[in-house]
């Protein structure tokens, strides 16, 4: 387990120092803005949606290691998912992460593909925030929503 351990802590901190689809997304058509108090992480994220399906997302902001990864992490993911697809996400990701009977946790984790790498963030409570950010800032984009989306 240690070793895979390692694996996913180098794929966090590669997705944090180079993160993906980072940047403006020219012609999107939904955003919005997230942040967490907690942490001091700040986010854009920016959508194209054609016919309820995500085309591009990108996103730009400044935050810990662990929110630009999960946000990088979570663009790679949602290219090409409906907007049902990305809720399931949601709430696949958010369950990996808070669900407090670890068993059910971890089943399902295997609907997430490489989002599975952020498990380990479960056992850091203080940082949960950190990687559910781009995700509460995906929910507030599809919905058009004006006031910045919190963690709080
Ligand atoms: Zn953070």
């Amino acid at each position: 387990m240690s070793d895979l351990r390692d694996l996913y802590q180098e794929v966090i901190i590669d997705h944090g120092r180079r993160p993906r689809n980072f940047g403006p997304l020219p012609g999107h058509n939904h955003y919005a803005e997230g942040f967490n108090p907690l942490c001091g992480d700040r986010l854009t994220l920016y959508l194209k949606v054609a016919d309820g399906v995500i085309e591009d997302v990108r996103f730009e902001g400044a935050g810990c290691a662990i929110s630009t990864a999960s946000a990088s992490l979570m663009c790679e993911v949602l290219k090409g998912k409906s907007e049902a697809q990305a809720e399931a996400l949601f709430a696949g990701f958010h369950a990996l992460l808070t669900d407090a009977d670890e068993q059910r946790a971890m089943a399902s984790a295997e609907a997430l593909g490489k989002l599975q790498v952020l498990a380990g963030v479960r056992e850091f409570p203080a940082r949960i925030k950190c990687a559910t950010l781009p995700w509460h800032t995906l929910r507030a984009a599809l919905h058009d929503q004006a006031t910045p989306a919190t963690t709080e």
